[in-house]
């Protein structure tokens, strides 16, 4: 199958020549005919799919076939993106397939003026790609109207809501017109995905190109397990051991990862830190001086990471597992992107053993442990598999307590192992379930 015989109009053709693609991927396949024929979708595809051609192609050619010319102060098209980060990588990749169409393109977001982007939505824009926050803002202003929109793109929607932008996306939809097409892509379907879709698609195809919750099978995932105080130290052996080059490496804080920049730089380390506190253009430059291998470890928290997307990134490390199990999937994906191989190491300590517990279950594997020599955990991670259970030992046999007097001067005999306390209760692992349309937004 090549991209013409989906349908694809010559100018995106010649684009996606110069950029290398040859053959659409799996969620392209499926996607890019459907949304042409005016259909809206619901689809389950990871970070690293293809999914952004999957609905941008489509999109910029109904765009340049259909429809009047754009408004001042308008959008035809609106891509809702869940960060900042993100917002500017689709933006990018949306501009590179419209780079020979009469198409005009733009993102904002927020942690940046306002007034700049009020000035460049004067004219109107073809596709505006808008994290939900300062869209909301422009609306309110009179920035921005949308009554000329003719489609919708929620992407990452799993994300938007597991980031507390409920209230918003509920907003959104208030202000949208009626007729429209709608394009849900999400790397989970939740059912709080599911009451999403119910509200906001019409008849919606579904589409699944990998199965539902599984990471992607080109990424090599192995835990080392260790103790929480030699992490850092692991990480520097590991790293040195390796001769890694270029690594992505996540945090679970904000302040893990300016603990572990610190320490890494004070080695002699080539590394960098991204997180919500740092201002916006600051982690834009540490992306691009990463992405430019300048920069060889890049530190950073969820939520700052979301929408790096760096060719050939052959290394992710888990220095601290994610709250969020699908979180998990998301970080690894970053790795073993169309079609290359990556790998994904993850550091964990006997504190986490729920949050392995639930990202085997989650992904349906159990994750193989390879020790590391000179850094065996004093505190044993427990046992874990993907049916999410949480195997303890039975404690070793204790003396019985004394039945009168102090236990110290009472020397009982043994209690022979057989008569050992039951293993306690295997323990479910903790899964952070999004909420839709309750409850104020967190802070990101
Ligand atoms: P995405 O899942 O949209 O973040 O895309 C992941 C990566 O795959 C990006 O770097 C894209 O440029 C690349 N990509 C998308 N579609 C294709 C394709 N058909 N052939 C080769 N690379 C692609």
């Amino acid at each position: 199958m090549t991209f013409a015989t989906l349908g694809l109009i010559e100018p995106l053709l010649r684009a996606l020549e110069t950029l290398g693609y040859q053959t659409p991927t799996p969620v392209q396949a499926q996607a890019i005919p459907a949304v042409l024929a005016g259909r809206d979708l619901m689809a389950a595809a990871q970070t690293g799919t293809g999914k952004t051609a999957g609905f941008a192609l489509p999109l910029l050619q109904l765009l340049t076939m259909e429809g009047p010319k754009v408004a001042a102060n308008s959008a035809r098209a609106l891509i809702l993106c869940p960060t900042r980060e993100l917002a500017e990588q689709v933006h990018a990749s949306v501009a590179e397939y419209a780079q020979h169409l009469p198409l005009t393109t733009y993102a904002v977001y927020g942690g940046v003026s306002i007034n700049p982007q009020m000035m460049k939505l004067r004219k109107g824009v073809d596709i505006l790609v808008a994290t939900p926050g300062r869209l909301i803002d422009l609306f309110r202003q009179n920035a921005l109207k949308l009554n000329q929109l003719q489609t919708l793109v929620l992407d990452e929607a799993d994300r938007m809501l597991d980031l507390g932008f409920s209230e918003e996306l509920a907003n959104i939809y208030r202000m949208l017109p009626k007729k429209r097409q709608t394009l849900l892509f999400s790397a989970t379907f939740s059912d709080e995905i599911r009451l999403l879709a119910g509200q906001m698609l019409n008849d919606p195809l579904t589409v699944e190109v990998s199965p539902r919750n599984v990471a992607a099978n080109t990424v090599k995932q192995w835990v080392v397990p260790v103790d929480k105080k030699r992490k850092a130290e692991l990480f520097v052996h590991l790293m040195r051991k390796g001769r890694w080059k270029q690594v992505l490496v996540f945090a679970k804080t904000r302040n893990g990862v300016d603990a572990l920049v610190d320490k890494l730089q004070g080695l002699g380390i080539n590394a960098d830190g991204i997180h919500g506190d740092k201002p916006q253009a600051t982690r834009q430059r540490a992306l691009d001086r990463f992405k430019s291998s300048d920069v060889q470890i890049l530190v950073a928290t969820d939520v700052a990471a979301r929408g790096l997307d760096i060719e050939d990134l052959p290394l992710v490390v888990n220095f601290d597992l994610p709250i969020v199990a699908e979180d998990y999937i998301h970080r690894i994906g970053r790795t073993g992107r169309a079609g290359n191989t990556g790998e994904a190491i993850s550091l964990v300590c006997a504190d986490e053993v729920n949050m392995l517990s639930a990202i085997e279950m989650l992904t349906r594997q159990t994750l193989t442990r390879k020790m590391e020599a000179d850094f065996e955990p004093e505190h044993r991670v427990p046992d874990t598999d993907a049916s999410g259970q949480v195997v303890k030992k039975p404690k070793k046999p204790k003396k019985p307590k004394a039945s009168g007097g102090g236990g110290k001067r009472n020397l009982g005999k043994w209690v022979d192992s057989g008569d050992a306390a039951p293993a306690e209760p295997s323990i479910k692992p903790v899964r952070k379930v999004p909420v839709f349309n309750t409850g104020p937004r967190k802070k990101k």
